[in-house]
């Protein structure tokens, strides 16, 4: 495996290749990887010639510099799974490489999903994603590149993002890689508590419940109500559940089978911001 630390080494490398008719796959990662990222980046090594992973922490996308400060760095083991699988190259670029000093993320015009539920609750984080993508995507230049439907907003942004830009690239959806117990993968259970670390599956099993709720005729409402109430007696402090359609991101009100729905949650365990969400 080649680690490549420069754009400018990394753009004219992969464009020979795609001139030899070799497909890339990419995987666009903050590092402190997981299985969740593994299964993307395993997805995307069977479906193309060459698969590039990018680590890079991204400044612009963090409204809490606490939380850009805390988030965890473990590039020698990155490096040691990605090679592991089979990863032909990373791409860990200093913030230099993608950023002009001084540089702020541009300011894209979503048409509200950027406003809703983490972009209510981190304001300026979606531009700052589709900032960094959008010159990740042209650094790599990739055929197609894996996100993971944990980020379910984000998914739809850079779906967005990549029309705006008008950036040739296949944006592939891969399904949320969950522990056994039902809790979802994510670089942050390595600061949980073992207490919380336990408890953490709690998150998927409402989610699991909620499904229920709807299969046995309840409605939006109704099934908000269980989620809010069931979380007032948990351990854990509910930050949003709410019910949207996949498309726009705006809360529904019915249940219509002609419309795909999906819940999503943000619940903190600690000081330990938890993400995931469900279809419905
Ligand atoms: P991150 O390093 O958190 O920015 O994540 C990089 C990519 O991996 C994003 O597309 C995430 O949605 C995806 N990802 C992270 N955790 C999981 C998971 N448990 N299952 C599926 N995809 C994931």
């Amino acid at each position: 495996m080649v680690v490549f630390t420069e754009k400018d080494k990394l753009t004219p490398f992969i464009q020979n290749l795609k001139k030899e008719g070799k497909t890339i796959g990419f995987l666009p990662t903050m590092g402190a990887l997981h299985d969740g990222h593994l299964s993307l980046a395993k997805a995307s090594i069977a479906q193309n010639d060459y698969t590039v992973v990018s680590i890079f922490v991204n400044p612009t996308q963090f409204n809490n510099p606490e939380d850009l400060e805390k988030y965890p760095r473990t590039e020698e083991n990155d490096i040691k799974l990605l090679t592991e699988i089979g990863v032909d190259f990373v791409y860990l670029p200093p913030v230099s490489d993608l950023y002009n000093k001084g540089e702020v993320a541009k300011v894209y015009d979503f048409d509200g999903i950027d406003k809703v539920m983490e972009g209510e609750f981190r304001p300026g984080h979606f531009d700052g994603v589709a900032t960094v993508v959008a010159k990740l995507f042209r650094a790599v230049n990739p055929t197609k590149a894996y996100f993971g439907e944990k980020d379910f907003q984000q998914i739809r942004i850079i779906q967005e993002m990549v029309k705006q830009e008008q950036i040739d690239v296949e944006v592939v959806p891969m399904p949320i890689f969950r522990a056994d117990n039902g809790l979802a993968l994510s670089s942050r259970n390595m600061r949980l508590t073992s207490e919380n670390l336990e408890a953490a599956p709690f998150i998927y099993q409402v989610l699991k419940e909620a499904v229920a709720l709807k299969n046995k005729g309840k409605t939006p409402t109704e099934v908000i109500d269980f989620v809010k109430e069931t979380f007032a007696q948990s351990a854990f402090e509910l930050e949003y559940f709410t019910i949207t359609d996949e498309e726009k991101l705006q809360p529904i009100d019915t249940f219509n089978t002609d419309v795909k729905t999906r819940g999503f949650i943000v619940a903190y365990a600690g000081d330990i911001r938890l993400i995931d969400n469900i279809q419905f």
